[in-house]
Order: C-alpha cells, then sequence, then structure tokens
C-alpha cells in the first residue's frame, strides 16, 4: 500500500519555509505500516494543484494533503481536490456554524471571506479542526489508484492536533480494510551508544537483509545506532513474539551499549535511574559553557550545577582549583564544594572542554568523574567516592562534537548507575 504526501503553499517552493508537515506525516504513516513512496510540493496555482493530484492519484493508494485550506484567495486546496474528483463545491452547514462559532470565541466579527472554508467537495466529510477554522477535507475517490484523499489545514499544531484526533485512526481504518485482514503491524526500536554503525552490522551479522522476518532497520544519529524491528501480524502480541528472538539476540550481543527503546534517550535513561533510586545529581563543568547542564535542565533531580565558558574561570566556582583535578586533593577540594553548596547524591565533574576551533583540539582530552558523594568519607577516602573517571580523546566531526560528548559523559554514568 502506497501513499503520497502533498504539501502546498508558495511560502514552501520558494524556500521560505521547510515543509515539516511532510516529515511528520511519514512518520505516522510509517508507524501504519504505510509507505510513503513520493512527497510532492506544489505552490499557489490551481492547474500545478490539480496536475499534481491527477499524477499523485494514478500512483497511489491514499493520498495525505496539508495547506491551502484558509479563507484567502490563495488558497485553492478546496477547488483543486473538487476539480481532480471531477465535483463540484457545496456548502456545508455544520461547517459554517463551527466557523462562525470560533468567531464568537474570539469576540470578533465573521469576515465574509471565511465562508468559503465551509465549502466542502461535494461528497466529501469536513474533518473537524477544534482550533481553526480551517476544517479537514476527507474525500473517497474511484476511478483511479487513489481511494482517499485527507486534507489538512497547514499550519503544523492544526493538522497534527487533527490527525491525532481523527486522522490517524481513519488510515489504519483504511489500511485495515484495504488489506481485508485484521492487519497489524508493531515496532521496536532499541539505541545503542558507543559502537559504530558498520561495528554493529558486523556483530549482528545479516540482521539488516532486507529479506529478512521480521526487517530490521539501522539508523545512526550522532552517535546513537537504532535498531528498529518491525512485524505484521494479525494482533499486537504476535507481532511482539515475532519480534522477542531478534531482540533478544540484538541484547545478548550488544549488552551494555544498549541504553534504551522508543523514546529513551541517555538524559532521560539517567533521570529515570536516579528517580528510582531517590538519588539526586549536581554537576560542576568547567570549559562547556554548561553543556551538560543544559541538557540536564529539565531533569528535577538536578540540585544544581556551575559551569563556565572557559577553563580559567572555571577556577574561581570551583574553589580556585585547576581543571583537571588529577590530583587527589584538588577533586577532594570540589567535592566539598560540592556537598556545601549542593549536597548531591551524586556529583559529575567534567572538563577542561577543549576552547577554540574545532579542528584545534581533535586530540585533546577531557576528564570526567563520577562521584558518590555519600559512599565515603572524601576527605579520607577519596578513592573509593570516586566511581569512574575517564579520559576522552576529542574525536567527531566539529558539527556534532558538543553532543558526542555530552552523549559519552551521560552514557558513562548511565553505566555507572546500572
Ligand atoms: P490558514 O487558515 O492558516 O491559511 P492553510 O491551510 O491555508 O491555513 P497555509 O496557508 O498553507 O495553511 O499555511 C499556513 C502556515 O502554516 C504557513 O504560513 C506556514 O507557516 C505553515 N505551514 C504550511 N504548510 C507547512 C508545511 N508543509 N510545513 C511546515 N509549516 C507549514
Ligand atoms: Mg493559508
Amino acid at each position: 500500500m502506497q501513499a503520497e504526501i502533498i504539501s502546498n503553499g508558495d511560502e514552501l517552493v520558494s524556500g521560505k519555509i521547510l515543509d515539516t508537515n511532510s516529515q511528520w506525516i511519514s512518520l505516522e504513516l510509517d508507524e501504519l505500516g504505510v509507505e510513503p513512496l513520493y512527497h510532492t510540493t506544489v505552490g499557489d496555482d490551481l492547474a500545478a494543484m490539480t496536475g499534481v493530484l491527477d499524477i499523485a492519484m494514478r500512483r497511489a493508494d491514499i493520498i495525505i494533503w496539508t495547506g491551502g485550506l484558509g479563507p484567502t484567495a490563495d488558497d485553492l486546496t478546496r477547488q483543486a481536490v473538487a476539480d481532480a474528483a471531477g465535483v463540484p463545491l457545496e456548502k456545508d452547514g455544520q461547517s459554517l456554524r463551527l466557523i462562525e462559532e470560533i468567531f464568537q470565541r474570539r469576540g470578533r466579527e465573521m469576515p465574509k471571506s471565511n465562508e468559503i472554508q465551509a465549502f466542502q467537495p461535494k461528497g466529501a466529510k469536513p474533518i473537524l479542526n477544534p482550533h481553526g477554522t480551517a476544517p479537514g477535507i476527507d474525500i473517497i475517490l474511484t476511478g483511479k489508484r487513489c481511494k482517499r484523499l485527507l486534507a489538512y489545514p497547514g499550519v503544523p499544531a492544526e493538522m497534527k492536533e487533527m490527525w491525532q484526533l481523527s486522522g490517524r485512526q481513519s488510515v489504519s481504518d483504511f489500511v485495515k480494510k484495504y488489506r481485508n485482514n485484521n492487519h497489524c503491524i508493531r515496532f521496536r526500536s532499541i539505541h545503542s551508544f558507543g559502537l559504530g554503525e558498520s561495528q554493529v552490522e558486523a556483530m549482528l551479522p545479516g540482521i539488516i537483509d532486507r529479506k529478512r522476518i521480521p526487517k530490521v532497520g539501522i539508523t545512526a544519529s550522532q552517535g546513537t545506532i537504532t535498531l528498529r524491528i518491525a512485524a505484521e501480524a494479525e494482533t499486537q502480541d504476535e507481532c511482539l513474539a515475532k519480534m522477542q528472538p531478534t531482540a533478544d539476540w540484538i541484547y545478548k550481543t550488544l549488552e551494555k551499549y544498549i541504553y534504551g527503546e522508543s523514546g529513551d534517550t541517555l538524559p532521560s535513561v539517567v533521570l529515570q535511574k536516579l528517580q528510582q533510586e531517590k538519588k539526586t545529581l549536581a554537576v560542576a563543568e568547567a570549559g562547556t559553557r554548561g553543556l551538560l547542564s543544559e541538557c540536564l535542565a529539565n531533569v528535577p533531580v538536578l540540585k544544581g550545577n556551575a559551569a563556565s565558558r572557559d577553563t580559567e574561570n572555571s577556577a574561581v566556582f570551583l574553589g580556585g582549583i585547576t581543571f583537571p583535578p588529577r590530583q587527589p586533593v584538588a577533586l577532594e577540594e570540589m567535592v566539598k564544594i560540592a556537598r556545601r553548596i549542593f549536597d548531591p547524591d551524586y556529583f559529575l565533574v567534567i572538563g577542561p572542554y577543549p576552547q577554540g576551533e574545532p579542528d584545534r583540539f581533535q586530540s585533546g582530552e577531557t576528564f570526567v568523574a563520577v562521584i558518590d558523594n555519600r559512599s565515603a568519607d572524601v576527605q579520607t577516602h577519596w578513592q573509593k567516592s570516586v566511581l569512574n573517571i575517564q579520559n576522552y580523546p576529542f574525536t567527531g566531526h566539529p558539527g556534532i562534537i558538543d553532543d558526542l560528548y555530552i552523549k559519552r559523559v551521560l552514557d558513562n554514568f548511565r553505566k555507572v548507575l546500572r
């Protein structure tokens, strides 16, 4: 089953705004097991819009359209859909009342031009738009390959809300009917950090073979390698059972490199573990411009942080200690300060972060210490309370080096928390 996603607007084709709607809808369709084969973008020109619709109707089973449902003269989607479907536009009384209501709620007179938004191609069903004046269009098509078209407003927030309210379910039902069975598709995404894409492939031979069942996809993003297993079956339980042996194989092979699944991120996993253990955290970073603190800013277990832009200034808040605190007494001094100010369970000390142009610090080293503040008397047994010290070389593309650095720190901390 193939879908085509069409986005409409002069702003899109002129490059003034980026088409994020199509990307978002593609991800949604993928979750439903629908393969989008084309993304088409078309400006506000009726002939061009009808033209791309005509092509799409011949090569896709379902079309999802966004944009051009507003009240102005350049909003031509209603007309284009009607023309492509070969039906006239008709006024829908219910839609008109809803649009009038929206203006009443806003305390404004409805301009005459908004009436056009209540028009739908004959035979179409309006799609409710709770926070906007543009209802969507849901129309059954005949005659060509495409059997269904759903059109949404271009405003991303409205489009997403409408999709979540009804669109996802409509398409899911359509897919089931189309396939003529209780078709179900489920995914499991397993995230790892610390291995390269080719390393993962070599460790799991044949895992991404296109003919493999269940199918596994691999994606790499800023050091994170994700393996996504997809299974199709009649029920959700059957899907999950089909995926289990593959998931077991991945877990057994990648082991400690795996930090989570689905929506898990390194910060979210660290947060979860700290919350489970009812533990708090403080962070001191030298020369990082607060990279780590920034990514933990919404973590409620973070009691506080100290960060500096450059390594020299960090000496001030870290008690005049030169970084990195390789000498026991220097680290000990820092822990004392952290105790006095924040009194956390864990204390993460990182830095120095190399200064200057990224390519100048490709071979620099940094210091990362995870300190369990309660486990020992730091004054006399500082070594015992330091759970993990690492020196990382700086490597990676300058554009992602900050991100990689913080991921390494968090991954290291996650492993200590296990
Ligand atoms: P409106 O009633 O707001 O005019 P509409 O359906 O006519 O709704 P458009 O005029 O096409 O929507 O787009 C409204 C705004 O939504 C655009 O100015 C743009 O900011 C945003 N937008 C439209 N299409 C997209 C898209 N494909 N990706 C991201 N943003 C979009
Ligand atoms: Mg518009």
